[in-house]
């Protein structure tokens, strides 16, 4: 089973990948599943039909999916293409404690086979910008970080995974922050995901960040292993051809050798399980 569950297309603010162009170079690399997990992220980002004027970032639209044209081209690619690879119904919900009222409604709007809960921004800031982490410590961003995650899986529960679950690495300027000082929230946090039957993600892209180790790290996955965790998926979070379904396979050996035995697919918001 070649799976990739982390994908975005033009359907993204910030991809312009085709979704037909990403199902025929997914056959092409004998992939038997993907999963569709375009982007929204409320309170930066509006909805098309939400009744105000979309703001442009250059050329491309700073707006949300646009739900009614995604869903419809989902179903075409299905039944265009179903004979050769399953094509499931995700999205990237990039929450904020402060949105949460907004995924609920648009959880309730439409079937999804997965949801992928990220955290992007907090206060509306930017991670990647630095505008969040600006005027904060290394310890204030990366314990703020993490709070809003573990507020957000206790009352937000329609999801799949956690996506990208220790982001807040990647654009840490101070450097590396020791896994000991966030430990006992990321605990919590994946006591909160065991016990609710959710799981985390692994997202391959650490490798074209050039990041030295899994996101999330090796030492959360350990603990994640440790509490008991079995739900993990694994996706490239591709934006780009030469992305799509980039180091899948170096990601299930690595996973094997930290001792789990299996990553999941979805349907209709329930694990599939695989052997890795
Ligand atoms: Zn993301
Ligand atoms: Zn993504």
């Amino acid at each position: 089973m070649f799976a990739d569950y982390h994908v975005h297309t033009e359907f993204s603010d910030d991809s312009v990948y085709p979704m037909e162009s990403v199902v025929r170079d997914a056959i092409q690399m004998g992939m038997d599943e993907i999963c569709f997990t375009d982007h929204v992220d409320y309170g930066v980002k509006d909805d098309w039909d939400a009744g105000v004027e979309i703001r442009w970032r250059g050329n491309e639209p700073f707006a949300n999916v646009d739900y009614p044209a995604y869903m419809a081209e989902i179903r075409r690619m299905q039944s265009e293409y179903g004979g050769r690879i399953h094509i499931r119904t995700g999205l990237e919900f990039g929450m904020q404690t402060h949105t949460i009222p907004q995924y609920k409604a648009l959880f309730a709007r439409y079937l999804f086979d997965f949801i992928i809960l990220s955290v992007h921004q907090i206060e509306n800031k930017e991670f990647w910008t630095q505008d969040f982490q600006r005027g904060r410590s290394q310890k204030e961003y990366n314990e703020r970080y993490y709070q809003e995650l573990l507020d957000l899986v206790r009352n937000y529960k329609n999801y799949s995974v956690l996506g990208h679950l220790d982001l807040i690495r990647r654009y840490d300027n101070a450097g590396d922050y020791p896994f000991e000082y966030t430990k006992p929230l990321i605990r919590e946090i994946l006591q909160t995901v065991i016990q609710d039957g959710k799981g985390i993600e692994v997202n391959t892209s650490s490798y074209r960040y050039g990041l030295n180790d899994l996101t999330p790290s090796e030492e959360i996955l350990r603990l994640y292993l440790e509490l008991g965790g079995t739900i993990l998926t694994i996706g490239s979070d591709s934006h780009k051809p030469e992305q799509l379904g980039a180091h899948i396979s170096d990601t299930r050996k690595r996973l094997k050798e930290l001792g789990f035995q299996n990553f999941c697919t979805y349907a209709e918001m329930k694990p599939v399980f695989h052997e890795l």
